[in-house]
């Protein structure tokens, strides 16, 4: 099964996407992560794409589409999950294309609903684990205070160069002109579902599990 998880920055997908990873065994694509990992170890694409993401913006449908199309060369598990991508109507269309060419379908489009407010304070808030990739917030989930992930017992408190206020409107601006326009597009195409993404994790998880499993 193939999903992809579609939302504003700060919605919620990575949280959902690797509570996938751990119970359906699936694998998860998240472009954002690939990007990143791209930029810390200096590649010469990680160079291009470092202040593309810090002011927030996106980085070129060709750079992702590669990058998405490596990856569904290998292993795919109990299926993909697509988080952070597609994020404009031409990476759509290259998805459709691709898992195509694969002979791979595409089950669902799961469009997490948040609101505006509810984005800046999570976003702002935000830091992950070095280690495991565990996720954190300053408000409702603090970095413990011994300094040790509670997961992994790692030390490295990380936080993202473009979670700031400046880079985040810019985040959501790129959303709502090139991204959003995708939730008609797969409406259209019969295979979106939305849920709410401002409820309790575990709520989401459980409105997540209804789609996949009806
Ligand atoms: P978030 O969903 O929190 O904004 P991501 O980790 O998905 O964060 O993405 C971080 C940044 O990486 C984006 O702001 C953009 O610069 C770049 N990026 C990630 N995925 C894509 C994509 N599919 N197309 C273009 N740029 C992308």
């Amino acid at each position: 099964m193939n999903i992809i998880l579609l939302g504003p920055p700060g919605a919620g997908k990575g949280t959902q996407a690797r509570y996938l990873v751990d119970t359906r065994n699936m694998i998860q694509l998240s472009t954002g992560d690939m990007l990143r990992e791209a930029k810390d170890s200096g590649t010469e694409m990680g160079k291009v794409v470092a202040d593309v993401m810090a002011r927030g913006d996106l980085v070129t449908d060709e750079i992702v589409i590669g990058l998405i199309r490596e990856k569904l060369e290998g292993d795919k598990a109990g299926g993909f999950i697509f988080d952070g991508f597609p994020r404009t109507l031409a990476q759509a269309d290259a998805l459709a294309e691709l898992l195509e060419e694969k002979g791979e379908t595409l089950d669902a489009v799961i469009e997490m609903q948040v609101d505006d407010a509810a984005l800046v304070s999570r976003i702002t808030g935000r830091s992950t684990c070095g280690d495991c990739g565990e996720v954190y917030h300053d408000q409702t989930k603090p970095w413990p205070a011994d300094g040790k992930c509670s997961v992994c017992g790692g030390t490295n408190q990380k936080r993202r160069a473009d979670d700031n206020e400046d880079s985040l409107k810019q985040r959501l601006m790129e959303y709502y002109k090139k991204t959003s326009p995708l939730i008609g597009y797969y409406y259209a195409k019969g295979q979106l579902s939305s849920v709410d993404g401002l409820g309790e994790i575990d709520g989401v998880r459980a409105a997540i599990a209804g789609i996949l499993d009806a």
